[in-house]
């Protein structure tokens, strides 16, 4: 059974130590010298790993072994993998410079045409990316697939195949330690990636997709980026999220195959709840970006809004934290209803050399996002109707509402989610419903 698939937000280090020891004392066999194995193509083998490159072996290329023993070691950890079995797993990668001396070599007879990277029982195919980051996280995507088809018999539909390939290749290595599974702080760390770049042209392109799209979607190879962001996306989400996660749990129990069983299954069981997964999934699309945190920033909004008693009074008043993402405002709206919205207080939205910079509703001009001040308040409306976009509005000090549809506010501070770490303080929300 697939125990859980949300590794690496809470890591915890010392454990990490003793798995990655324990794996490397069952990992204990002789490293084999690199020997030329076709004409160009040199091979070096250490335990289960076998690398073939036509490619210089450098330093990134001789420490793939030992990254791969510490991702095994955190997916049998993870995955409730037997390590003593997947031991006997091997698998061959190839990385390839130029992919025609591996044609001359036959190495690729049989495989299908692919881009950059290409999995077939234990082989793996990756060509050269432009950085070394790049690279591993390709390797990885690519040893993913081969883990869940040796250890679960496939990978899934392919949004779970490929969200779960590109969530375990999203990774950081620090001090030769591997962390799988992680949200990147800034592009400066995983360069040449560009998911959140792609996710965002995306967006600016064709909205935000409904996630049930995005749970049927096929093996076309048009726009194949795009479907793998947002299959990362989606997993991210669902693998995440504490309402829907025991879904996917149990529709991603082995045996898994590559059809949309796994789609099928899921939705069947989100059902009746299934407007509010679409909902969820709006309000984490808009934030997710650098440094999002999967445990402080996910928001769940069904207990939220079921618990919303009928309305006795016209006026609301709520405090805003400066800290969180979206907050609901508790009242249900009907199309065409009005509310005045006034703010006040004053609250830190950034510290730079120990100097707080406070700001007021209005937000600070010095930097903006959504071309909006940075720490303006401001409002989202979300329709009942799943069809309709979530609609992002400037609020400030004061501001006169009016509700397009039936449905719910929800206000924050604006900032990018990375950002908001370091923020304090509180505002004061005073709401007149017409
Ligand atoms: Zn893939």
């Amino acid at each position: 059974m697939i125990k859980a698939f949300c590794i690496g937000t809470k890591r915890d280090w010392l454990c990490s130590w003793i798995l990655l020891a324990t794996w490397t004392i069952l990992s204990v066999r002789d490293c084999q010298a690199q020997v030329e194995s076709a004409p160009g193509i040199k091979r070096f083998s250490k335990n289960q790993w076998t690398v073939l490159t036509d490619l210089p072996i450098d330093q990134e290329i001789e420490s793939w072994p030992s990254i791969l023993d510490q991702a095994m070691a955190t997916w049998c950890q993870t995955w409730s993998i037997d390590p003593a079995v997947a031991k006997s797993w091997p698998l061959t990668i190839h990385c390839m410079g130029d992919r025609k001396i591996f044609e001359q070599a036959g190495l690729l007879d049989g495989v299908p045409s692919f881009e950059d990277g290409f999995q077939q029982a234990d082989r793996v195919f990756l060509v050269e990316q432009p950085s070394n980051y790049y690279r591993r996280h390709l390797l990885l995507h690519e040893a993913t697939h081969w883990i869940m088809y040796r250890a679960f018999g496939g990978g899934g539909a392919p949004w779970f195949m490929e969200g779960m390939a590109e969530m375990q290749g999203t990774h950081r290595l620090e001090n030769n330690l591997l962390s799988l599974a992680i949200i990147p702080d800034a592009p400066e760390s995983v360069p040449h990636w560009g998911r959140f770049k792609k996710l965002s042209d995306s967006i600016a392109t064709n909205g935000v997709p409904k996630l049930k799209r995005i749970l049927y979607y096929g093996n076309d190879r048009q726009d194949r980026m795009d479907r793998y962001c947002w299959s990362w996306a989606a997993c991210v989400f669902l693998c995440n999220h504490p309402v829907y996660w025991p879904y996917v749990q149990k529709t991603s129990t082995p045996p898994l195959d590559y059809s949309l069983k796994l789609s099928e299954q899921l939705e069947k069981s989100l059902a009746d709840r299934w407007d509010y997964v679409e909902r969820d999934w709006k309000l984490f699309v808009d934030e997710f970006g650098w440094g999002y945190q999967l445990h402080s920033d996910l928001i769940c909004l069904e207990e939220s809004i079921r618990s919303i008693d009928s309305p006795l009074t016209r006026q609301l008043t709520m405090q805003l934290d400066a800290t969180k993402g979206w907050q609901l405002v508790r009242f249900p709206f009907k199309q065409g209803q009005g509310a005045e919205i006034t703010a006040q207080g004053t609250y830190v939205v950034h510290v730079r050399n120990q100097q707080a910079w406070e700001s007021t509703p209005e937000g600070l001009t010095y930097q903006y996002h959504r071309h909006i001040p940075m720490g303006k308040l401001i409002g989202g409306f979300l329709s009942v109707d799943n069809e309709q976009p979530f609609e992002v509005f400037q609020v400030g000090t004061r501001h006169d509402f009016k509700a397009s549809r039936d449905g719910w506010l929800l206000l924050k501070i604006n900032e990018t989610v990375g950002n908001r770490r370091d923020n304090s303080g509180s505002l004061k929300i005073q709401l007149q419903i017409q």
